[in-house]
């Protein structure tokens, strides 16, 4: 539901516009977020990474602390209500105002306010099909290019799409674009049949939306990364002195995952019947660059569809931040993932969409 960490750590875990949610955040972090739920009946708790559930695991019992919350606010409800579109008029001075909704069955809601927190275009099927972008471009808002982030990459390596199926712990993903370090984490990994997946690539993915040609993106992976290269080297001239006359596929097995012994031999251009006593100097550097610096060519992210927020949206330059008002529109506030705001995975996109939605749902003018 969110991330229980300090104020430092949740702004460092937001890749676009962290500057923008400060007031936000300040007005509302994660431990008011976690008072509130517990305050209307849901315990939580706070598990690795200081990432937090629900006591129980099941999401519905943060919707039911939510409804909990709008009860006693006499907050009244209209689900499957489709908004059309904005209903703008200019006052005196010229300045458009809001004036209300108008819904998809054609009935007109008046407000002096209207917040817009339409979620941003990933898994249309929750809801949230970009209907946001439209109605702050029709109310003269800017939409920052949006883009697929906290999704899985695409590789046309043919080694990689060979090891479907097979995970990673304990990895270290290094992302490089244009030969710059641009993202580093310990962690799990898995391989698909289009590329690879799991926590740590989505989120080095969001690094990835910031740039337009992904050929210029690969992945390193070090699979033994409590082991600096001298280490490892020492521990593979081991294992090859006692392995002797063993052929060499049986002592890397000891080392990586089974399948994998077989393909850092294939990539190192080893023979894996070779005797362990028969691998010549070289071969052994070869082993070595491809245990602490395997490279993955990137080719491009996977869609919508699969991503699980949106990277771009609404110019937040055009947004007050410390009220989440229009600076185009009087009264229109907007909240969440609509607008240019994205982070990494761990409870950071809600606590934005949370800290955003309480500052405009708090805020008059
Ligand atoms: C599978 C998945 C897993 C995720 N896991 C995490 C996680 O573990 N941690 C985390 O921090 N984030 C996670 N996220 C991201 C997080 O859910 C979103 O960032 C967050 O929900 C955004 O909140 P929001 O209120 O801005 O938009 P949304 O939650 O998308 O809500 C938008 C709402 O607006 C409604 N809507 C849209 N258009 C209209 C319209 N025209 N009229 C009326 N209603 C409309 C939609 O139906 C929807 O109910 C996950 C997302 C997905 C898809």
């Amino acid at each position: 539901m969110t991330n229980a960490c300090e104020k430092d750590a949740f702004f460092a875990h937001v890749v676009s516009n962290p500057k923008f949610l400060y007031s936000a955040y300040s007005n509302f972090d994660c431990h008011d977020l976690m008072t509130l739920i517990e305050e209307n009946g849901t315990k939580l708790k706070t598990e690795r990474g200081n990432r937090v559930f629900p006591v129980s695991d099941h999401s519905y019992d943060i919707i039911d602390a939510l409804k909990n919350a709008l009860k006693s606010a006499k907050v009244e409800v209209k689900l499957n209500t489709e908004v059309k579109s904005l209903i703008t008029e200019k006052d005196d001075e010229e300045h458009p105002v809001i004036k209300g909704v108008l819904l998809k069955n054609g009935e007109r809601i008046d407000a002096k306010r209207v917040i817009v927190a339409t979620g941003g275009f990933s898994y249309q099927t929750t809801g949230s099909t970009g209907d946001g972008y439209r109605f702050a471009e029709e109310a003269g808002h800017t939409i920052k290019k949006i883009k697929p982030a906290l999704v899985p990459m695409e590789s046309k390596a043919e080694w990689v799409t060979k090891l479907q199926g097979l995970s990673l712990k304990n990895t270290e993903l290094s992302l490089y674009v244009d030969e710059k370090l641009k993202y580093k984490e310990r962690g799990e990994m898995l391989f698909t049949h289009f590329g690879i997946s799991g926590p740590m690539v989505l989120s080095a993915s969001s690094v990835l939306a910031g740039i337009e040609n992904y050929e210029k993106a690969y992945v390193s992976l070090d699979l033994k990364p409590a082991l600096s290269v001298e280490e490892f080297d020492k521990r593979l001239q081991r294992e090859l002195a006692d392995g002797n006359k063993k052929e060499l596929k049986n002592i890397l097995n000891n080392i990586y995952p089974s399948s994998f012994a077989k393909l850092i031999c294939e990539l190192s251009d080893v023979e894996e019947y070779k005797k362990c006593c028969e691998v010549g100097k070289e071969e052994r550097k070869r082993l070595l660059k491809n245990t602490k610096d395997l490279r993955i060519p990137i080719s491009s992210v996977r869609g919508f569809e699969e991503a699980i927020i949106t990277h771009g949206g609404i110019n937040v330059k055009e947004i007050n931040p410390k009220t989440m008002e229009s600076k185009k529109v009087s009264g229109l506030f907007f909240a969440g993932e609509v607008l240019d705001v994205d982070a990494f995975t761990g409870g950071f996109n809600l606590q934005i969409a949370f800290s955003t939605g309480y500052l405009a749902g708090q805020s008059k003018e």
